[in-house]
């Protein structure tokens, strides 16, 4: 059994050989991620938003209705193993996965931007002290010999004993309690065009 994330959506399609069909199915979602509903424009040197356009799954016809657009980050939750050298999973089951891939996305593109007033802003000020917070592992971990990583996650899944979660009254299983936590370094280029957008939106929020 294959470990379900969060969609079970293809590869994305060849940009050359079906541009016209992943224009149009961007627009169709107002040029959002389908899943964290990030929006990004559409440049000349990155027409579609920076989305990576998919079917929903590798089942249904290539048509309109059955495209996905997806960002940098989330089009690798439809296999685990897309995951594996991009980050490591974190519990903390009080936020979606799509708000933790929006705080992270702030957070990279504003410790790498030398925008003065972005360098000014609270959330570049406090950004690797909300890193270290979110990322920081239960130490229960230790007992169960967890680290997080996707590895550990494919493991305990393949030998079928999972990790639950005894304290709740109905049992959960460990996995849903955990959010993939993306570092930044396969994400270099998607970082870099994302970052102008976020450094217009605070400067903007400071304005106001
Ligand atoms: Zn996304």
């Amino acid at each position: 059994m294959k470990l379900q994330l969060i969609g079970h959506w293809s590869k994305p399609l060849a940009a050359d050989k079906h541009n016209s069909l992943i224009i149009q199915a961007v627009k169709r979602f107002d040029g959002c991620c389908a899943y964290c509903a990030v929006k990004m424009p559409m440049t000349v040197t990155h027409p579609h938003g920076g989305l990576s356009v998919c079917l929903k799954d590798n089942e249904v016809p290539l048509e309109l209705d059955n495209l996905l657009p997806l960002c940098a980050f989330c089009v690798n939750f439809n296999d685990i193993n897309n995951l594996k050298g991009s980050g490591s999973f974190v519990e903390l089951p009080w936020i979606t996965q799509s708000d933790l891939t929006n705080i992270l996305r702030v957070i990279y593109c504003v410790q790498t931007s030398s925008d003065p007033f972005v360098k000014s802003s609270y959330i570049y000020q406090g950004s690797s002290a909300i890193l270290e917070e979110l990322g920081r592992a239960p130490k229960q971990w230790d007992d169960f010999y967890f680290d997080g990583s996707v590895e550990k996650v494919i493991e305990a899944y393949d030998s079928a004993f999972g990790f639950f979660d005894k304290r709740s009254s109905s049992e959960v299983l460990y996995v849903d309690r955990l959010r993939f936590f993306f570092l930044p370094d396969k994400f270099k280029a998607a970082i870099d065009f994302w970052r102008p957008t976020i450094e217009a939106q605070i400067i903007k929020g400071f304005g106001q």
